[in-house]
């Protein structure tokens, strides 16, 4: 059943109407006809099971036949807040981290970035959102994940003081005495955390002087290990690894 994110003033009672773009998608790319089911999702944590009834060129709407809470959501919310990456890199970074359930994603500008400004991050904030929308609908997560304005360092690590667990990875890690891995750090919590925020750099890396900014905000430095990963993969890596370590991959 092909399944839609969409705008919660589309839904009444137990009727749907859909407008714009998503008309032509269903109508010539889909070809979906009266009778078809669907699964329409408000980001509000349900959804709902949608018989189509008619299919107009400026319309399609349907009837709710069934309404369920939304499974496809993680326990562990990861926000990953990604050094910005040339071209399709970050992309990927956005796509794949959507389908593995990564529930928030912040643009990082530091200082080893091609691009550094924050307005020229947002420019492509149309298409990014875009990418995580097909990602979240194609790989059945029941509730969208949020794209937020693209922030600098400091105070990405303020933001991320203020809740959950927060994690640098950093690849010089490895070869310090007494450095953490990620297992040790989930494993070392009383109880599992309930929000982890990941800081991935880009692909210079962060630089000594932002690690330590970041310990002094309480962000622990980890390893991922003896390899280093290219910036896109290691988000991917470590996003992967908390929620195996935390049972979600099951
Ligand atoms: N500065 C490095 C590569 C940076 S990799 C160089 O050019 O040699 C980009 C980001 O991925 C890093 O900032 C870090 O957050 C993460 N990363 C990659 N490999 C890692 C590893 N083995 N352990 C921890 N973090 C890693």
């Amino acid at each position: 059943m092909h399944r839609f994110f969409v705008p919660p003033d589309w839904l009444e009672a137990d009727r749907v109407t859909v407008v714009g773009s998503l008309v032509h998608q269903m109508r010539n790319v889909l070809r979906l006809k009266p009778g078809d089911h669907i699964v329409v999702l408000d980001n509000s944590g349900w959804e709902r099971e949608v018989e189509i009834t008619r299919v107009g060129k400026e319309h399609v709407s349907g009837q709710v036949v069934d309404k369920r809470l939304a499974s496809g959501e993680p326990r562990t919310k990861i926000t990953l807040y990604q050094g910005v990456l040339k071209g399709r890199q970050f992309e990927l970074a956005l796509q794949k981290g959507t389908e593995l359930g990564i529930v928030e994603f912040v643009p990082l500008i530091s200082d080893r970035c091609v691009i550094a400004s924050l307005d020229d991050v947002d420019k492509k904030r149309e298409r990014w959102q875009r990418i995580i929308l097909e990602a979240a609908e194609q790989s059945r997560r029941g509730q969208l994940p949020r794209l937020r304005p693209a922030m600098l360092f400091r105070p990405a690590c303020e933001s991320a003081r203020r809740v959950g667990l927060s994690l640098i990875p950093w690849e010089e890690a490895h070869d310090r005495e007494g450095a953490t891995g990620l297992r040790a750090v989930l494993r070392g919590s009383e109880q599992p955390p309930f929000s982890v925020n990941l800081f991935v750099g880009p692909e210079g890396g962060f630089t000594p002087d932002e690690v330590e900014l970041a310990r002094q905000y309480g962000l622990i430095p980890i390893s991922l290990g003896a390899r280093i990963l290219r910036a896109e993969t290691a988000g991917l890596v470590a996003t992967a690894a908390i929620l195996y370590e935390l049972g979600d991959l099951e």
